[in-house]
């Protein structure tokens, strides 16, 4: 039966999620690489396997199967058959070992996250035994992060590519970890706990508004990386939040895609501001801005209110954001600032014919003055000699689009930085230092389109960094254990992707350091002459090629998750990212206190030319912040949740077979399961173990007077690692972990 076409004839069941699982017989997701858990000793049981898996010829049963790795034979075809089984019947959560698969509906399932639901998971004994879920993943963040034993903290990696479901995901997670926090305050603190959930939940719509934007693949693409950490004290209430965010796609401001929009925010504006602010801000009836492209796509006047509400109650007063609005405004005027080649020698580039206008309310909303941001949009500054002399130099057409471009993205960017540095003082506990926390990471997935350039290589360079991140943790921890305990036969071969993070980032020489290099010469950057030293210097490394039949100088990097053709032309300059000091100058001389604070005059000394060869650039800074990332990813247990995109045209229920299994070899789910179905899926501390089965001794002590007499058992090896210096409790755990089993294998009867 073609995959499919699995029952056709039957109806599919109402959209309501239960969150039974189908057989009580439990299906533990493993645990199995709880931060301390070499430390604290574990033992594992070897579930028997053979009787729990389905084989494909149970068609009509496949969707039961929680845990993919149930599935026999775990190949790409089979995980996908299980998959759409499942889906056909609007099951959008399966396990794969130690990762969530997430299957986006593209459709609102009722129930599938009420309060109810929530609390069922909450107060399961042993939530892993209900259906898969993220609240699943989520219950047991939350339980290990308030553990009394050895709390925790926590990340929960949510990853897929654009549209896959990602920040909904987040979104619904952090609801659920507001409810079950609040369930669990008493209700004298009732109010303070319900005004920082409010807060924390209420910078989701703001920073979507300002973040997000409607893209080809995702009307509501995040167009930033974002790690939320959610602060719960000892009493498992939430005491507040902090933001980290990545890479804002600042370009967007100035330059939106064929059918692609700007931020979100300005859309808002336009549609739901006040006759009054209409009239203020010079905002036409009809869409008439150049970078504000596919107005009428969504309506968009609730969701302003939404915004002013959530800012409101970020602490971002109703003048305050008229402030920022305005200046919102005004970029929307500056976009209108049009320029076409003049005859006048002086200024070879004059304003076209209705862009005066424009550049007087720009001027006037920016609170600069008109000429002088004429004069800094068309003269370029230049610094030379040893006395540092000034000379000024009118620019091209193209250059003065450029500066004008720039103006935007720095002011955009600093507004940016400003709202989340607000929505961190609002949600951030003094007590941070005391609290133990859980992260949500929700960063953009693995880029590949037709024409890459700086900014996909630096988002597919984070999705190595966590694939790392994941391999480290999970993959490579897991073999080493079963190494430790003796079950080489084990071994499952997997992707490393060092070479792939050696090439990009790697130390002495790299592409990034290359960029670099390039990028604080203070010279015009050649895209061949860039690409002859890459040759020079990478070409050994296997995951580095070329396009032998481009004609613009490119280079391919083999990723895991494919290979990726960049453009070299613009890339050093886009590395640079450079902002002239005389339009800093021009914002810091601004009548608008507001945009004069977001460029403190610190600022100036950054842009000096003199400054240049240190310049921090745009990669290095980006590596900067994932370094900084990762250690903290490091130092916390992670739990991963990969989204996946069932179809491109994010229609309800199509699943697309090629489309979903690019996205499961992308991010190595076979080698997933693989791993996790060849080990155990059951993981008890020994302390626990020894609780529940220490009586065995007694029995073994009835039964045999030495443990050496056992056939076919040799003693557990001393786990590498392990902390016990105990010798007794040592030897009982080696006996009765041999006495169990041959217990379960029934030879001692
Ligand atoms: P990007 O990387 O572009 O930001 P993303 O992975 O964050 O993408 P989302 O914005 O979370 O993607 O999801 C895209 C859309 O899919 C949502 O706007 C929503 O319409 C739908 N969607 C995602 N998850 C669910 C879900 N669990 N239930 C219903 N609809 C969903
Ligand atoms: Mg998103």
């Amino acid at each position: 039966m073609a995959a499919s076409h699995i029952h056709p004839h039957r109806e599919l069941p109402e959209v309501v999620h239960d969150c039974r699982a189908p057989s009580s017989a439990a299906r533990c997701r493993s645990n199995g690489f709880q931060k301390s858990q070499k430390d604290s000793g574990y033992t594992t049981l070897n579930h028997t396997r053979r009787e729990t898996k389905a084989f494909l010829t149970d068609e009509d049963e496949l969707y039961q199967f929680d845990d993919l790795t149930k599935v026999n034979p775990v190949t790409t075809t089979t995980v996908l058959k299980c998959l759409q089984a499942r889906y056909t019947f609007n099951v959008f959560y399966t396990n794969a070992g130690c990762t969530l698969v997430a299957l986006n509906p593209f459709q609102p399932v009722p129930n599938l996250y009420s309060h109810g639901i929530m609390k069922e998971y909450h107060t399961a004994p042993r939530p892993q035994e209900l259906k898969p879920h993220i609240f699943t993943v989520a219950e047991e963040a939350f339980r290990n992060v308030q553990s009394l034993i050895e709390p925790v903290n926590q990340s929960l990696i949510v990853s897929g590519e654009s549209g896959a479901g990602k920040t909904w995901t987040s979104r619904c997670l952090m609801n659920y970890f507001a409810t079950v926090a609040a369930s669990s305050t008493s209700a004298k603190c009732q109010g303070n706990v319900e005004r920082i959930e409010k807060r924390v939940l209420d910078s989701n719509p703001v920073m979507e508004a300002f973040g997000n934007a409607c893209t080809l693949r995702n009307h509501n693409s995040s167009r930033f990386g974002k790690y939320i950490q959610l602060q719960l004290n000892r009493s498992q209430q939430l005491e507040g939040a902090s933001v980290q965010t990545y890479l804002l796609e600042k370009t967007r401001v100035a330059y939106q895609a064929p059918s692609e929009r700007n931020f979100h925010i300005f859309y808002q504006i336009m549609k739901g501001a006040t006759e009054e602010q209409r009239l203020e801000w010079g905002l036409p009836e009809a869409a008439e801005f150049f970078w504000l492209p596919n107005a009428d796509k969504m309506l968009e006047e609730d969701q302003f209110e939404e915004t002013k509400d959530g800012m409101l109650h970020l602490g971002i007063d109703r003048d305050t954001q008229e402030q920022v609005f305005r200046i919102l405004a005004g970029l929307l005027q500056l976009g209108n600032v049009r320029f076409s080649v003049a005859t006048d020698e002086s200024h070879p580039c004059d304003l076209k014919e209705k862009a005066t206008c424009f550049l007087k309310r720009t001027a006037n909303l920016l609170k600069v003055s008109e000429e002088g941001l004429l004069e800094q949009l068309r003269v370029r500054t230049i610094t030379a000699g040893r006395q540092q002399q000034i000379f000024k130099k009118p620019c091209s057409k193209r250059e003065c689009s450029t500066r004008r471009d720039c103006v935007a993205k720095v002011i955009y960017a600093k507004l940016f930085d400003w709202l989340v540095k607000v929505i961190n003082g609002s949600i951030c506990s003094d007590s941070f230092r005391w609290t133990n926390f859980i992260g949500l990471l929700d960063v953009y997935g693995f880029e590949s389109f037709p024409q890459n350039n700086l900014e996909q290589l630096c988002i597919n360079y984070a999705n190595e960094k966590l694939q790392q991140h994941f391999v480290a943790h999970y993959l490579k921890a897991q073999q080493e254990e079963y190494a430790a305990e003796g079950l080489e036969s084990s071994f499952v071969s997997y992707q490393d992707n060092q070479s792939c993070l050696d090439l990009i980032e790697g130390n002495p020489i790299s592409i990034f350091s290359l960029l670099n290099e390039e990028s604080r010469l203070n010279r015009l950057s050649d895209a061949n002459k860039f690409k002859t030293r890459l040759q020079a210097a990478l070409t050994s490394n296997h995951c580095l090629s070329w396009d032998m039949f481009s004609k613009d100088p490119n280079f391919t990097v083999t990723h895991y998750a494919g290979k990726v053709n960049y453009q070299i032309e613009g890339m050093m300059e886009k590395n640079k990212d450079p902002v002239p000091p005389e339009l800093v100058q021009l914002l810091q001389n601004s009548l608008d206190t507001f945009l004069k604070k977001l460029f403190p005059f610190e600022m100036k000394e950054q842009n000096d030319n003199k400054a240049q060869h240190k310049a921090v650039t745009v990669v290095s800074r980006f590596k900067g912040s994932l370094e900084r990332l990762m250690r903290i990813l490091n130092s916390t247990t992670p739990h991963y949740i990969r989204c996946i995109k069932p179809n491109m045209d994010c229609k309800p229920l199509h699943f697309k077979s090629e489309e979903i299994l690019s996205q499961l070899e992308a991010c190595g789910i076979v080698e997933t399961i693989n791993i996790s179905a060849v080990g155990f899926p059951i993981r008890v501390p020994y302390q626990h173990f020894l609780e529940r089965y220490g009586l065995l001794r007694t029995y073994w002590q009835c039964h045999f007077k030495n443990a050496a007499s056992f056939n076919g058992c040799s003693p557990a090896k001393k786990r590498k690692g392990s902390s016990s210096t105990d010798g007794s409790t040592e030897a009982l755990q080696v006996t009765v972990q041999d006495i169990l089993t041959n217990v379960l294998t029934g030879q001692s009867a």
